[in-house]
């Protein structure tokens, strides 16, 4: 194998054991016109089939990590993802020194390929 791969594999590595390998991606991410119930009963299923996953904190750990804009990943919603980060913006900020770009972390915003 290339050594050059080895920090990326193991970045992914986690993916392997998700309780969502191979399900159909509607289940995690929503089309654009659902709303309200609908949208509601979605992201229970989604939060059912995350309940009983092994990688359930390493899967939320890379959805907030990585700002994950869009499904259920780690049994969070996005709803819940943009919370929990607007929540740590402000711990940041509060500790932040005085030098630096505010609302800035440099994480790389990437696409993941756990679902379906
Ligand atoms: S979204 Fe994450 S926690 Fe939920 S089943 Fe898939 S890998 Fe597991």
């Amino acid at each position: 194998m290339n050594n050059h791969l080895r920090p990326l594999l193991t970045h992914w590595q986690w993916q392997a054991e998700a309780a969502c390998r191979g399900m159909d991606s509607a289940v995690f991410y929503s089309p654009p016109d659902e709303r309200g119930e609908d949208r509601r009963r979605r992201e229970a299923s989604a939060q059912a089939v995350c309940a009983a996953c092994p990688v359930r904190s390493p899967c939320e750990r890379f959805a907030v990590s990585n700002r994950e804009a869009h499904g259920v990943w780690g049994g969070t919603t996005e709803r819940d993802r943009l919370e929990q980060v607007r929540g740590n913006r402000s711990d940041w900020r509060a500790e932040a020194p005085t030098s630096g770009v505010p609302g800035s972390n440099g994480v790389d915003i990437s696409h993941a390929t756990t679902h379906g």
